[in-house]
């Protein structure tokens, strides 16, 4: 399985700035431990998204606004990180390597980005640490590069995909999921194809089975060639932002459940990793890498013994 590690893309962040950043470098870490076990697992650089493959989705006026370092200070506040010239390298990276895990998915069946999941980046905004939108992008570039016709976004982030449903708005031939916290950020939702808002203090079990539903339901009205699946670590209940209460084997029968969907359904899928907020970063670093395990083959799926 092919995975696009960015985590040497780093982010100059403040003292004390509770984005935990060091989870990357971490995650790729754990997961090149298992390929030394056997794993079959392989590490690509990502390219750098390019300004086409931007341009599919994001207005030229934003875009030059974060090349050259302009935008104003409240788009600055509203993204959550300072600008700097590695932040704009780091975005292009974590947009490239979802772009680059997409196309791979369509070869192999399955692939992943070791970062991304930034769906809160709209049309001409970036916020709550998102600049581009990086599974917008890829829809897009898939379709331009004829590879697909239609795909389906899978939303599984804590927080709604507010970015996500305003780009695709007027678009049909992709279909946005979000499963989410309710009354969690962002405040104004953006609907999308289908949402699914939770309660604060939703466990497991009623969220699986809120999702098994969801999901068939999109992946039904979808009729997608290709499916994007953000693999959030916030729902789990250790989150610092997350306010529902998953736990890392929920987590996992969340991913279970997306992956078998995808695999009965025929369809290519890409995974990204979405939000993870704990204060532990070795929780999330199980979170991300129990995912990639699973769909890698590592971690057993249905129907098999539990890992
Ligand atoms: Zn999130």
């Amino acid at each position: 399985m092919r995975l696009f590690p960015c985590d040497r893309y780093r982010l100059p962040l403040p003292e004390g700035h509770r984005f935990p950043i060091d989870k990357y470098p971490l995650l790729r870490r754990r997961l090149e431990a298992h390929a030394a076990a056997g794993a079959a697992l392989e590490f690509i650089e990502p390219h750098a998204a390019t300004d086409d493959e931007l341009r599919r989705v994001h207005a030229a006026d934003y875009l030059g606004r974060v090349m050259a370092g302009t935008l104003s200070r409240d788009e600055v506040r509203r993204i959550g990180f300072p600008w700097s010239r590695a932040l704009v390298e780091r975005s292009l990276r974590s947009t490239g390597a979802a772009v680059d895990a997409a196309a791979a998915a369509l070869e192999d069946g399955v692939a992943a980005s070791l970062a991304g999941g930034t769906h809160h980046a709209g049309t001409d905004w970036g916020e709550g640490y998102c600049v581009f939108n990086d599974t917008a992008v890829a829809a897009r570039e898939m379709q331009a590069r004829g590879a697909v016709e239609r795909v389906l976004i899978l939303d599984c982030d804590v927080h709604q995909g507010n970015g996500t449903a305003e780009i695709f708005a007027n678009d049909p031939t992709v279909f946005t999921m979000s499963i989410h916290g309710a009354r969690n950020f962002p405040l104004r939702k953006v609907p999308g194809s289908l949402d699914v808002p939770l309660e604060d203090g939703t466990g497991d079990d009623a969220y699986l089975r809120s999702l098994a539903p969801a999901v068939a339901e999109s992946f039904t009205r979808a009729r997608a060639d290709l499916v994007l699946y953000i693999a959030g670590a916030d729902p789990y209940e250790g989150d610092r932002l997350g306010r529902l209460r998953l736990t890392k084997a929920g987590l996992l029968a969340r991913d279970r459940l997306v992956l078998d969907a995808a695999r009965a359904a025929g369809t290519p899928l890409a995974i990204v990793c979405g939000g993870g907020y704990c204060q532990d970063l070795e929780a999330i670093v199980d979170i991300h890498a129990a995912t990639m395990l699973l769909a890698a083959g590592v971690i057993p799926g249905r129907g098999t013994a539990a890992p």
